[in-house]
């Protein structure tokens, strides 16, 4: 395994060598944003490092968030990751990296791209089959078209925060079966979706598709991802034309982006899927893939639940084909998640819609309280753990907020 003993990094430490993630970030003496990579409880200022060694691509590192680097595409994506491995390693370049080397209690951290589009996705069985008995018990949990296709929507990308942002709690519009006409209030039904999301670099033309597997060289990275949910005033408006204000009042993603390229030891095989999709979604063997990813959910500290990625129906490359499949371009900057993970236990769940079977049977925490949705003041924290190289472990960035009282 590869050590950064020089810079205190112990080898199972899950921002250890093998992972490096990419993120953007200031400091006291220089408030302006950029782009830094963690090691260990350490920030290399990537950008300050690029400029002082000449490296050809320090043009890619020098804006205020990652767009450069996913707009310069996948070689150079590989290309930096073997630049920062062998400077990071490398016992002789202490001394050229030691200077560009920040504290990580000492760093703010800043969203760490500019969202291009947004999309959300749907891709748990569990996830959806849930859902559906819960909204729709009558009728079948999975919709026709479920096993067709990669369901999504078009979100809201300017209302994506960095971890650790307030989510002040929304109001908006809801009625119940029992109301006899809307009302307008807070949410009483504030949720979270705990989800991957997907970040995206190497922009194509209006016209062009991504094929499955093609899909990789868009695909940088992955960061978790909080799509806090109303239900209330979801379960209103989204009939016919699906989420909207329910879902865009924030959107949380970590601050930290692990590369793909980091994940390699985590690619599992998918699923099985029943019908076999058309051929666009198909690809050839391996290039569509889970991904072991053990997630953790934790509200105001205590963990409710542990969702498992690896049961995801679709792949990551699938849905890029999907959302390019019309023609629809991808930008730089483009961010899509995965859909609420949900295993098949019920401690699996990712959303409190799930856990608490749309309220009925309240969560008990460990301080005695109970929850159907989330009060003011509550934290909820996701992270998740990815098996790396020679048994070492890679933990994802966290993604965080409290919830604040509406305005
Ligand atoms: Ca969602």
């Amino acid at each position: 395994m590869t050590t950064a003993a020089w810079l205190d990094v112990p080898a199972d430490h899950p921002f250890g060598p093998h992972h490096l993630p990419y993120g953007v970030f200031s400091t006291a003496e220089r408030p302006e944003h950029r782009v830094g990579v963690r090691i260990g409880d350490q920030v290399l200022d990537l950008a300050a490092i690029a400029a002082a060694t000449g490296v050809e691509w320090a043009g890619a590192v020098a804006g205020p968030t990652l767009n450069g680097l996913l707009g310069a595409g996948a070689q150079t994506w590989a290309a930096v990751r073997d630049w920062l491995t062998a400077a990071l390693t490398d016992p002789g370049r202490v001394e050229e990296v030691r200077g560009h080397v920040h504290d990580l209690a000492a760093a703010t951290l800043h969203l760490p791209i500019a969202v291009a589009d947004y999309v959300d996705f749907y891709a748990s069985e569990h996830h959806a089959t849930n859902v559906g008995r819960i909204f729709r018990p009558d009728g079948e949990a999975l919709t026709p078209n479920w096993k067709h296709l990669p369901i999504g929507y078009h979100g809201r990308a300017s209302t994506v925060v960095v971890s650790g942002t307030e989510i002040v709690r929304p109001c908006g519009q809801r009625r119940t079966p029992a109301d006899p006409a809307p009302a307008f209030g807070p949410s009483t039904k504030l949720d979270i979706e705990c989800e991957l999301g997907f970040v995206v670099g190497g922009a194509t033309e209006l016209g062009q598709r991504v094929a499955v597997e093609e899909a990789d060289e868009h695909l940088f990275g992955v960061a978790m991802f909080n799509d806090w949910s109303a239900r209330d005033i979801q379960a209103w408006e989204y009939v016919p034309l699906g989420p909207f204000l329910g879902k865009s009042f924030a959107s949380s993603v970590a601050a930290w982006v692990t590369p793909l390229a980091a994940l390699e030891h985590a690619r599992v095989p998918l699923t099985d899927q029943t019908p076999v999709p058309l051929d666009y979604l198909r690809g050839p063997e391996h290039t569509a893939y889970g991904l072991d990813l053990a997630m953790e959910v934790r509200l105001n500290g205590e963990v409710i639940s542990r969702p498992p990625y690896r049961t995801m129906y679709w792949s990551p490359t699938q849905m890029l084909a999907h959302l390019t499949v019309n023609g629809a371009r991808l930008s730089d900057g483009d961010l899509f998640a995965s859909g609420t993970v949900s295993g098949p236990e019920t401690d699996q769940r990712g959303s409190l819609l799930e856990l608490t079977w749309n309220g009925t049977e309240p969560l008990t925490l460990a301080d005695g309280t109970t929850r159907a949705f989330l009060e003011d003041g509550d934290t909820v924290t996701l992270t998740a753990t990815a098996p790396g190289p020679d048994g070492s472990v890679i933990g994802l960035a966290e993604v965080s907020g409290t919830i604040s009282p509406a305005r």
